[in-house]
């Protein structure tokens, strides 16, 4: 099961995210907010569903029978369905495609609008029924189940929409991307994609409900977390890797076409899911170890002209929602360079980076040293330094760069040091940086 978590919103605090749920094949699936649990705990009941509205397209919108709330949302999310439909299925490469028709309802995908703990019964409990608690909306994988004897895996899927969040846009798109997720790979769809792919569909196909912004806060604020892991809230936020995959390749079509390229997955591990994605992107040109170093200063967000040409938010790539200056975590607080060395080191989880901004430097100050140390071959430290002519970067992998600020040219005021570790599989350690000031060059 694929769940869009109700709304979060930047000034909510990662305390309220409290509970997590295991609920397909004991898969950790989800996690829903605080909602669940400040509710009284509420007796599950059945939903008795009618059909509430046929969209135009192939999905039947069902509701609980007395709740008017359920019925009224019913034709809302047909309305929504007959929208985005047409775009979300166009064919590769331009979208994921047709989804799998289910076995039953003559083909016709099934969508229920429901109270938080109303129960969707497919079969026996509590294997075959399903709440959508507090998340915004959910996707379960449903028969016809497409095996091969090599292990993939595609399916069909339902969706249970939260009525008590509001039928929107955003959740409509997202749950409809992870029924086009599961016609590829039941596996890939339970990864750390599903959730980071659906949340880019709701920016790539313009969802007025800019809730993911929100989850881009708490991804900015795990900065130390890998990127290519799941982890609740942050494989959300993680959905601005994509922006930057559609960005550096000119291509949303990079996106619909790693679906394809995780097609052949086995299971939803680590071992299966990274090899297939780490040979498609070297394929296109934007493997991890040349090319994670550009999402490493890009989630830096912050628009510093030519030395982040690629930023989330600009460009037909782009999420214009974002707003600059969400940083992500600094490895220590802004701080001014006097005389004197300051060494860093760089510990990293596979797939991660770490930030640093010297804010200022001291007028005692006539020449700024950075070397790193040790950072090759798992890693990148990248500076971006300000002179009076703008914005600049160098990449600096066991080597060091002085700025004798005599020179106009070299005169750096400000600097930010993004290290990251590009290896998609292990930690790694060992490495540093040292920011060093000197009386003279
Ligand atoms: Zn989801």
């Amino acid at each position: 099961m694929n769940a869009r978590p109700a709304a979060l919103r930047s000034s909510e605090r990662p305390t309220r995210w409290q509970r997590c749920l295991v609920l397909f094949a004991g898969i950790l699936v989800a996690c829903a907010v605080a909602l669940a649990l400040r509710t009284p705990a509420a007796l599950a009941q059945t939903c008795q569903a009618r059909v509430g509205a046929e969209a135009t397209v192939p999905v039947t919108v069902w509701y609980c029978a007395g709740d008017a709330t359920g019925e009224r949302d019913a034709g809302v999310a047909a309305q929504l369905f007959d929208r985005v439909w047409p775009e979300e299925t166009r064919p590769e490469p331009d979208g994921l495609g047709s989804p799998i028709a289910p076995d039953t309802d003559d083909g016709r995908l099934n969508v229920y609008v429901t109270p938080p703990n109303d129960e969707v019964q497919l079969g026996r409990c509590p294997q075959s029924c399903y709440s959508v608690l507090g998340n915004a909306g959910v996707a379960v994988p449903v028969a016809p189940f497409v095996a091969t004897t090599a292990g993939s895996e595609r399916s069909s899927a339902l969706m249970i929409l939260n009525e008590q969040n509001g039928v929107n846009d955003a959740t409509v798109i997202h749950e409809f991307f992870h029924v086009l997720e599961f016609a590829h790979s039941v596996h890939a769809a339970l990864s750390w994609l599903g959730e980071t792919s659906a949340t880019w569909a709701e920016n790539w196909y313009g969802a007025s409900d800019t809730s993911r912004v929100g989850f881009f806060g708490e991804f900015q604020r795990r900065a130390g977390i890998a990127l290519n892991r799941k982890n609740i809230v942050h494989e959300y936020g993680a959905y601005v890797w994509l922006v930057w995959l559609s960005q550096s390749t000119a291509r949303a079509s990079a996106v619909f076409r790693l679906w394809s390229a995780l097609q052949p997955a086995r299971s939803d591990s680590p071992d299966q899911i990274d090899p297939l994605i780490g040979r498609y992107l070297s394929r296109i040109g934007v493997g991890w170890r040349s090319s994670f170093r550009s999402f490493a200063v890009e989630d830096l967000n912050r628009n510093l002209g030519q030395a982040t040409p690629e930023l989330f938010r600009f460009g037909p790539f782009g999420d214009p929602a974002v707003p600059l200056g969400i940083t992500p975590r600094w490895v220590r607080p802004p701080w001014t360079l006097s005389l004197g060395s300051r060494r860093t080191p760089v510990n990293l989880t596979h797939l991660a980076a770490q930030y640093d901004e010297v804010r200022a430097i001291g007028p005692r100050v006539r020449a700024v040293t950075v070397s790193s140390r040790r950072i090759r071959p798992w890693g990148d430290v990248v500076v971006l330094y300000r002179t009076r002519f703008g914005w600049r970067r160098r990449n600096l992998n066991d080597g060091s760069v002085t700025f004798c600020r005599a020179r106009s040219d070299q005169n750096v005021s400000q600097l930010y040091i993004v290290s990251d570790n590009h290896d998609d599989l292990r930690a790694h350690s060992g490495a540093s940086y040292t920011v060093t000031g000197r009386r003279s060059c």
